[in-house]
């Protein structure tokens, strides 16, 4: 938290949320930086089986007790042979004494001159090196010939040429892959130290929210909100805590503060942080914590306040669904992430063709929705279209898309044919 009090002093505190150019607002990337800045992993872990670590953050090194694979074995089915019986040329008869199966191992030992069949990933026989692959030998009955063009010590893995004993398996911070829940099963170990699930509380706030399933009178509509937000969350594998909707009413919106504050490591409420908003959100948070208000130069999601509630990470996020989303990926979930122990990537970023020409106003990063394919005529090329309207109220244009279209702050629009940077969804959800 040493950083937080230089953040509060030096942003301007103004809820506007007017969609316009305004010159005081901030770099989404400060934001950003400002945010993750201040998040810290969680410092709580737990012991949990391998198969529950999965899309975990691991909390120690991991080093293997094994040497993998455990025995020299075959990467072929052939016949394991001693490299001596190699010729230099023309070709050399070889006697067949006996067969070696994966997991059931020739238990004698081999001179010169005899060979074993071996099948793939059996144990390499006492007295052999090599490995002639079954297509390259002339059979003979049992027994085989082999010529020269065969190298000493072919088609066999070494024992420990995956991982050594000793070896380093995985590093602390690592954010568990199917792949790692492997190869920790690969070495024999049961059970990993993970950092603890973040417990993540939210709310929707508005009078004119209503629950899906109840019937809307005039100037209701749903709440989607939460039911994105749960997606969203779900996906990032956090505890959630579902706190519903909060009237526009003072003692309501403290109540469900402290509540959510007490019961989460996070809190993320959607909708009353910008300008026409009842004040008291603002002045609610300001009496239980430290919450800057923001103003960010992007669209959709201007508006945002971030801070802390009591011991909680507090992210107001503006009410449009749209934004909810947009300032979800490019805040709160960086920022999930890096409390919940894996280090901040960069999200990978593709270039392709926009096909479709983009209105768009200087002075804020735009966040349009596209829908990303691969050119038919150069496969080497992706082209982008944009999902339609792209009004921050539209959640069809993200239900639609697969890609935000990135759109820099200096951009003055974009042409049929130009170029645009793309983030798919598939590398940040
Ligand atoms: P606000 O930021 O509270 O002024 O909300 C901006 C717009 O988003 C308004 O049109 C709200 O009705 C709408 N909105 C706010 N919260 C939600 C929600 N949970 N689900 C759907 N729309 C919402
Ligand atoms: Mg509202």
């Amino acid at each position: 938290m040493s950083s937080n009090s230089t953040v509060t002093d030096s942003i301007e505190r103004d809820p506007s949320c007017m969609d316009d150019f305004d010159p005081n607002s901030m770099d989404a990337s400060i934001a950003l930086q400002l945010i993750l800045d201040q998040m810290e992993s969680l410092s709580t872990t737990e012991t949990v089986p391998i198969r529950d670590a999965l899309n975990r953050t691991l909390a120690e090194n991991i080093s293997s007790t094994i040497n993998v694979p455990g025995h020299t074995n075959s990467a072929m089915d052939g016949y394991a042979i001693d490299s001596n019986d190699i010729p230099n040329e023309g070709t050399k008869k070889l006697t067949n004494i006996g067969t070696a199966w994966a997991g059931r191992p020739y238990q004698g030992s081999v001179t010169q001159g005899e060979c074993i069949r071996i099948m793939t990933g059996a144990a390499m026989p006492e007295g052999t090196n090599t490995v002639i692959m079954q297509e390259h030998v002339q059979k003979d009955g049992d027994n085989i010939h082999i010529d020269q063009t065969n190298q000493a010590g072919q088609n066999v893995r070494q024992a420990g040429e995956d991982i050594p004993i000793g070896g380093t398996v995985l590093r602390q911070s690592k954010l568990l892959t199917p792949s790692d829940i492997g190869l920790l099963a690969s070495v024999g170990i049961t059970e990993v130290n993970v950092v603890k699930k973040l417990r993540v509380a939210f709310f929707s706030t508005g009078d004119e929210l209503r629950p899906v399933g109840s019937d809307l009178e005039l100037g209701q509509i749903y709440d989607s909100n939460r039911y994105t937000l749960h997606g969203m969350l779900t996906r990032l594998g956090v505890e959630i805590i579902d706190l519903g909707v909060i009237k526009d009413k003072q003692e309501a919106v403290q109540a469900a503060f402290i509540d959510a504050a007490d019961k989460a490591d996070v809190v993320i409420t959607s909708g009353g942080v910008s300008v026409g908003d009842a004040d008291f959100v603002k002045e609610t948070l300001e009496k239980l914590g430290k919450v800057n208000f923001w103003k960010v130069a992007m669209k959709p999601g201007r508006p945002l306040a971030f801070g802390k509630i009591k011991n909680a990470w507090f992210f107001g996020l503006p009410g449009n669904p749209v934004s909810v989303m947009v300032t979800f990926y490019m805040f709160v979930q960086p920022a999930l992430k890096k409390l919940s122990g894996c280090p901040y990537q960069t999200p990978l970023m593709i270039s392709a063709i926009c096909k479709t020409k983009l209105r768009k106003r200087p002075g804020r990063i735009e966040y349009q929705r596209g829908i990303l394919t691969q050119s038919k005529k150069d496969p080497t090329q992706y082209e982008v279209i944009k999902t339609g309207e792209q009004g921050s109220g539209i959640l069809r244009s993200m239900s639609d898309a697969n890609c935000f279209i990135i759109l820099p702050m200096e951009s003055s629009g974009i042409d049929e044919g130009d170029k645009v940077q793309v983030l798919p969804f598939s590398t940040i959800i």
